[in-house]
This record gives structure tokens, sequence and C-alpha cells, in this order.
């Protein structure tokens, strides 16, 4: 709260799956819209993209996701862990098939690297899974350090397109 002293921050999420992906990417946006101190923004079209390396048997499906919040990076990764606990994800090799998987892009104007987490994440910065719907989103987002996504989407590189006819809140 406010009152508390708190600052709320906006929160830039990316969200993947490559198993039943629009009920599980439609459900860990409902559920991260309704945890405690966060409130929903924004939320993209879906989009298709080619899965990374050889780990996963099938294209994802991603969105994006930016929410307002007054936790801090720690508790909302946590809180984002038990989702895709509870969407039955199962970690066995990185990349690899998934029901849901929800990586914090931005976090504010916030730089961190624990071995837990790493903000502003570590890989988005060539993924255009990751980009694209976040400019749809927002096409001023940039960077921590001014890099506009549009400029970093000229070097992503991998197939990925929208998905007609899955704008929120129909996916
Ligand atoms: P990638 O991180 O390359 O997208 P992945 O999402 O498949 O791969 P996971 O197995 O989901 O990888 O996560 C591996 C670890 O990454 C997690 O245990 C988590 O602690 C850590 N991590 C570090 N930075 C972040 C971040 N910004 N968002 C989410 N997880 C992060
Ligand atoms: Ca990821
Ligand atoms: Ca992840």
């Amino acid at each position: 709260m406010e009152s508390q002293g708190k600052l709320s921050q906006r929160v830039l999420l990316s969200l993947g799956s490559n198993i039943d992906p629009r009920v599980n990417i439609r459900e860990a946006v409902r559920r991260i819209g309704t945890l405690a101190d966060v409130t929903p923004l924004r939320v993209s079209s879906l989009y298709r993209s080619e899965r990374l390396g050889d780990a996963a048997t099938t294209d994802f499906h991603n969105a994006a996701m930016t929410i307002l919040t007054e936790i801090s990076p720690d508790a909302l990764l946590t809180a984002l862990n038990a989702i895709e606990h509870e969407l039955g994800r199962v970690r066995t090799v990185r990349w690899g098939d998934r029901t849901i998987d929800i990586d914090i892009i931005l976090f504010g104007d916030i730089r961190m690297d624990t071995p837990r987490l790493t903000i502003p994440h570590p890989g988005f910065r060539t993924r255009p899974f990751v980009l694209l719907p976040s400019i749809e989103i927002d096409p001023t987002f940039h960077d921590i350090d001014g890099t506009p996504f549009t400029e970093l989407l000229q070097h992503a590189v991998g197939r990925c397109e929208r998905l007609e006819g899955t704008s929120p809140p129909l996916f």
C-alpha cells in the first residue's frame, strides 16, 4: 500500500507452453491476475514460435503480460513457480516440453543477478517470442540500457507468428 511507503513496479512477464497451450496460458494469466498484491494490466495475443534447441518435441505458444506489483522480485518468482507447479509443470530438461513457463523479463528499472533470479531475463533480447508480444502490449518497451525492444527484434532469431483471432480475452 502507498501508505506503507512501498513502490509499485510495472513487471513484464513472458508465458510459454507446448502442452495444451491455449488452456494453460489462459489459466496462468487468470491465476497471475488474482495473486495477492498484483494488479493485472495488459495481456498480448497468442503467438506460435519454434522451440529452442531440440529438447522440446513441438512448437510453443507464447504470450506477454504486464502487471503492477509491490511485492519483491523474489516473492513474485516464488508465486509464479507455484502457479507453474499447480499447472503441472515438471522440470526435466531445460527448454523441454512444459505445460507452462513463466519468466520475469523486466521488473521496473531493477537490475539484479542472484543464483535464483537474473533481471532483466538473460535470454530475452534475442527471442522474438518475448519481444513481439511485449511490443504488442507496449511499443515503447526498452531494455534497462535504453535499447528499444523494436531494435532488439531486428537481431532476434527464430520463427514467431501472431495467431489470428487470439486477442484477449478470446484466447
Ligand atoms: P530460460 O531461462 O532460458 O528461458 P527456462 O525458462 O526453460 O529457460 P527454467 O527451468 O524455467 O528455465 O528456469 C531455470 C531457473 O531460472 C529457475 O530455477 C529460476 O530460478 C531461474 N531464473 C533466473 N532468472 C529468472 C527470471 N528472470 N525469470 C524466471 N526465472 C529465472
Ligand atoms: Ca523460459
Ligand atoms: Ca522459466
